[in-house]
């Protein structure tokens, strides 16, 4: 293996069997990240590009950021890492300029960094009104063209799987129709 964490998948047929794939929506690629592990959770991290470690990681430590195309990004919510390399922690919470969402349980809590949308927001939304246009009005948007996730959200990408798992889940606990 070399140090990317990312392996193509096509390359090594025993990767492939490791390989996360995930689709946030139909407007963005599945990104891939195996078979790397954080350093810390030992869960398998998340494929995100250079350019979102150099626009969230705090100026003063963007020094630290390798030079390398890939890094994993940490999605277990109780866990302090966000960037990792095989074996190597790169960056914690306190090293980006933005709040990690999943990572935090107390407000404020970023879901949709592109448009603005955090959990009370659309906690508030359903509560008021009994529905959720968070998505709808984010699709609306990302289908235009207007979305930066890349440059904006710790995930390096699509926020909509983050925001229709907090629209489900407030609407379960208030016993809501979907
Ligand atoms: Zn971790």
């Amino acid at each position: 293996m070399s140090g990317d964490c990312c392996s193509n998948p096509k390359s090594s047929s025993d990767a492939a069997s490791n390989v996360v794939e995930e689709t946030c929506c139909e407007f963005h690629p599945p990104q891939r990240c195996g078979p790397a592990q954080c350093p810390e959770c030992r869960e398998l991290g998340k494929a995100v590009q250079k350019i979102t470690l150099e626009a969230l990681v705090k100026p003063d430590t963007r020094a630290r950021i390798p030079h390398q195309k890939e890094f994993c990004f940490c999605k277990t919510p109780t866990c302090d890492v966000v960037y990792f390399l095989p074996g190597r922690v790169l960056f914690r919470k306190d090293d980006l300029s933005v709040r990690v969402g999943i990572k935090e349980n107390e407000d404020p809590i970023p879901l949709c960094y592109c448009f603005g949308w955090d959990r009370r927001k659309i906690w508030n939304e359903i509560r008021q009104t009994g529905r959720a246009t968070a998505i709808e009005s984010i699709t609306k948007e990302v289908k235009a063209g207007n979305c930066f996730c890349e440059r904006s959200n710790p995930q390096g990408s699509c926020c909509l799987g983050n925001i229709s798992k907090v629209v489900k889940e407030e609407i379960k606990l208030l016993g809501l129709e979907t």
